[in-house]
């Protein structure tokens, strides 16, 4: 961290000198050159005098006309500049004199010189150059007058060195003030260079998703970085709240039964469940359909309208509205909902009702069949009650023939109303009935009990060797049901003489699989497949003799089925009926 907080600080400083040095420059070069024009023109004015005085000093003295230009030389002595040379050119170029060179009648000719050049057409003309006698850098000044150029020059001294020397005084102000800015900077970046780093460590930080863990030090820009990841972590923190909970939701929403999509004001799809498609194929029939394309499916087209006839209306929190209906397709049928909310947004429900329908319609013949089967006992029981009550002098003798023909049906009606309890119970008692340890050998003897007088009439033997060890979980009255109407019907519909087996052929780490069988008629097989069903009834003499319910075998399947058992029924190969089912293992 100490690094970076160096690193801000010595960068900001780097620029800091380099934009000093760059504008120091700036100065010192305009400095420079504003000195160097002020030379040039000082120069300018002291060399167009002694150009004047030399022009003076000629006519005066008539040296055109004398030739004897030396004498210049007493004049030149006189001049307060020791280094000056003074030269008279004639027109032609022609050198007349010159103070540095004694034979200046062998010099050559001084036209092409670039000041005299400029001064023939100008009013003065200058030059810098280096003399060839001297080897030092002289500023050359010609005039030209009616019969000669004057030419004067002097040492050009302007040079860096000196300028600097001559400016020592105001480069050192400007170094302090220099200085003093760098101090009043350096403060600024301690006071200020963690802050920015820590901010620049915070922004690194949100574009990688990392977490943030520092603090901000305790200036203003700290404070604004504190306040500002403040509002980050509540910002992020509400966002990861609501995504947990968006997954919770979409969680719960994939979990249920149902088809679930959510729609926006503009009909588009925003939300829905793995079942919405599920459903929705199912419905149209067609498995590539997509929840995008849903309201133009004409299965859905009452949503469509119920839409547009609610577009315009005003719609409260507590009376949103709703659409339902019922559509079938191969056999299933499916609810549809729809509901608006009040920004116009709605949402979709669709829900597979086959097996409520198919309740629905099992319990409707149920209870018609349950009517019908009652019907029969009690209008012979009052058929029996009837000719006794119209026959005044009725017989003794025919008196209890009706009387035993009406215990008989009323022992009958006892005998359904037992069964369909039995069923309801069954059907009630779904997936909440506490399982017991049932003994299978007990049963099978309490059975034997039961039936005690019937199996010695007909002479049935029952075949078991069941030990104690084969105890199922279930419960008691209901696996005592399923063996007591195997054994019944056993009884009723074998035949005499029958011996019925009951052993486990087979076993796993859940359940017992029982085999139940019998020696005696057997089920014709065009009945095999809805013997189970309630009041199915074998049309034999022998069925109607027995005057069973019809319900003894559904009431075996439900039981089993509700103790998670499967049962299967056959006809053995030589004669009689078998069921093989399974029960649960009682877990020690
Ligand atoms: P029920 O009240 O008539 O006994 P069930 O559901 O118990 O009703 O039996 C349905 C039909 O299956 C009976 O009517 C009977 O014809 C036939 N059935 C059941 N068990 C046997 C069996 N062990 N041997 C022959 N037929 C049987």
């Amino acid at each position: 961290m100490a690094f970076s907080k160096n690193q801000f600080r010595n960068t900001l400083l780097l620029f800091y000198s380099a934009i000093f040095c760059l504008v120091l420059l700036l100065i010192i070069t305009y400095l420079y050159r504003r000195e160097k024009e002020y030379r040039t023109e000082t120069l300018n004015d002291e060399l167009s005098n002694i150009t004047s005085i030399v022009d003076n000093f000629i006519n005066i003295n008539s040296l055109y006309i004398t030739n004897d230009y030396r004498q210049i030389d007493s004049l030149n002595k006189l001049l307060p500049h020791p280094n000056l040379r003074i030269s008279v050119i004639d027109r032609e170029g022609k050198v007349l004199y010159d103070s540095f060179i004694h034979d200046y009648e062998n010099m050559d000719n001084h036209l092409d010189r670039p000041e005299i050049i400029q001064s023939s057409s100008e009013d003065f003309g200058t030059a810098i150059r280096k003399s060839g006698t001297t080897r030092e850098e002289y500023y050359y000044y010609s005039r030209k007058f009616s019969r000669y150029y004057v030419r004067a020059a002097l040492i050009y001294d302007v040079n860096v060195v000196n300028f600097l020397k001559a400016n020592l005084r105001f480069l050192f102000i400007i170094l302090l003030f220099f200085i003093l800015i760098g101090i009043v900077l350096l403060f600024v970046t301690n006071r200020f260079g963690e802050s920015v780093t820590r901010l620049k460590d915070f922004a690194l930080s949100l574009r990688s998703d990392k977490p943030f863990i520092s603090d901000f030090p305790k200036n203003e820009l700290g404070i604004i970085g504190s306040e500002i990841l403040g509002i980050y972590n509540n910002l992020l923190k509400a966002k990861n709240d609501l995504a947990i909970e968006k997954e919770k939701l979409s969680n719960h929403l994939n979990a249920l039964n149902e088809g679930v999509a959510f729609f926006s004001k503009e009909k588009e799809i925003n939300f829905s469940n793995d079942h919405f498609i599920k459903l929705m194929n199912m419905i149209t029939g067609d498995l590539k359909i997509f929840p995008a394309n849903f309201l133009e499916l004409p299965e859905f087209g009452e949503i469509t309208e119920f839409l547009n006839k609610n577009s315009e209306i005003v719609i409260t929190d507590a009376d949103l509205p709703k659409l339902e209906y019922q559509v079938s397709k191969d056999g299933r049928f499916f609810s549809v909902q729809c509901v608006i909310f009040h920004d116009k947004s709605f949402e979709v429900i669709l829900n597979d009702i086959t097996r409520i329908s198919k309740n629905k319609i099992i319990k409707q013949q149920m209870t018609s069949n349950i009517a019908h089967e009652l019907k029969t006992p009690v209008s012979s029981i009052k058929g029996y009650i009837e000719t006794m009550l119209n026959d005044n002098e009725i017989e003794p003798k025919k008196q209890k023939y009706f009387l035993t023909r009406a215990m008989a049906q009323t022992d009958r009606l006892t005998e359904l109303i037992n069964d369909i309890s039995i069923l309801n119970r069954i059907e009630e008692a779904g997936a909440s009935f506490l399982p017991e340890k049932v003994k299978i050998n007990k049963i099978i003897k309490e059975v034997g009990e039961n039936f005690k007088s019937a199996i010695r009439e007909k002479k049935i033997r029952i075949e078991s060797d069941l030990g104690d060890e084969v105890t199922v979980s279930g419960n008691k009255s209901l696996i005592l049901s399923v063996f007591q109407n195997l054994v019944e019907n056993s009884i009723n519909y074998a035949g005499e003489n029958t011996l019925i087996r009951i052993f486990v052929y087979n076993q796993d780490k859940r359940f017992y699989y029982f085999s139940f069988s019998d020696n005696g008629v057997g089920i014709p097989e065009e009945h095999m497949g809805r013997i189970f069903e309630r009041f199915y009834r074998v049309d034999s003499g022998r069925s109607r003799k027995s005057g069973g319910t019809g319900l003894g075998l559904s009431i075996v399947k439900n039981a089993i089925l509700l103790h998670k058992g499967e049962i299967i029924v056959r006809n053995k190969a030589g004669g009689g009926t078998e069921f093989l089912f399974s029960l649960p293992k009682h877990k020690k």
